[in-house]
């Protein structure tokens, strides 16, 4: 899990790195694709489900699902969120980051900072707290958020991760602390607050995949794959570079 976080990670960064004005998501996807692949291994979105991207990537208001296009351009001012997962030997990464383009807005760079931040608040609750159990990360997360003045995407959570991208338990982003299944080593969790500006409410698209704000307004996402051991949480898809 530990090559298939970092090869994920890896390919995060490949994608931060061409993302600026007038590229296309399509183009971003295609090189996503290419680096997962030279590294002998699978993009773990492409067909799943029929997604027909190996990268979720989605621009402003698109909270998560967007499907990678070359209608789809880039411009100043965007925030990007790029989430990716690598398979690699029957383990597969799951990681998700939110990029600006060229110069972004104040608040846009809050919502970002917040999202990231309350990702790292859940990890400290799973840390802190003694017996943890899934709930604390999600009370953890959506206390920063929301004190921040931003809300918690409810529909979409987080989940269990390992040989399949989606396992249980389900871990939510917003939750009671003390509650919930008990967190233990040897677990693999994929953690990833989806944080919006205005309304936690979000609309499906009618091509099937992509989730909006229901207001229009910014989101942002934020996620690693993390192992819990005895000696506290491994963050497998964070590497160097990558914030
Ligand atoms: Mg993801
Ligand atoms: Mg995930």
């Amino acid at each position: 899990m530990k090559t298939a976080g970092r090869i994920t990670a890896e390919a995060i960064l490949v994608a931060r790195d061409m993302i600026r004005e007038g590229v296309t998501t399509k183009q971003i996807d295609d090189k996503i694709r290419h680096y997962i692949e030279k590294c002998g291994a699978k993009p773990t979105f492409l067909g799943y489900g029929g997604f027909p991207g190996s990268a979720c990537i989605s621009v402003n208001d698109e909270v998560i699902h967007g499907i990678p296009s070359d209608k789809k351009v880039l411009k100043e001012g965007d925030i990007v969120k790029i989430d990716v997962g690598a398979f690699w030997h029957g383990f597969t990464g799951d990681s998700a980051n939110t990029f600006g383009v060229g110069k972004i807005s104040k608040e846009a760079q809050r919502l970002i900072d917040v999202t990231r931040e309350s990702f790292y608040r859940g990890i400290k609750a799973i840390e802190e707290t003694e017996h943890p159990r899934i709930g604390d990360i999600g009370y953890a997360v959506q206390q920063y958020a929301e004190s921040s003045g931003f809300s918690v995407v409810r529909k979409y959570v987080g989940h269990g991760v390992g040989h399949e991208l989606h396992e249980d338990p389900q871990v939510p982003n917003y939750g009671t602390a003390g509650r919930g299944p008990r967190i233990y080593p040897g677990m693999t969790l994929a953690i990833e607050p989806m944080i919006n500006q205005g309304t936690y409410d979000v609309k499906e698209l009618k091509d099937g995949w992509g989730v909006v704000t229901a207001d229009g307004k910014l989101s942002a996402h934020y996620e690693h794959s993390v192992a819990i051991t005895d000696d506290g949480v491994i963050l497998l898809t964070k590497i160097d570079g990558l914030e």
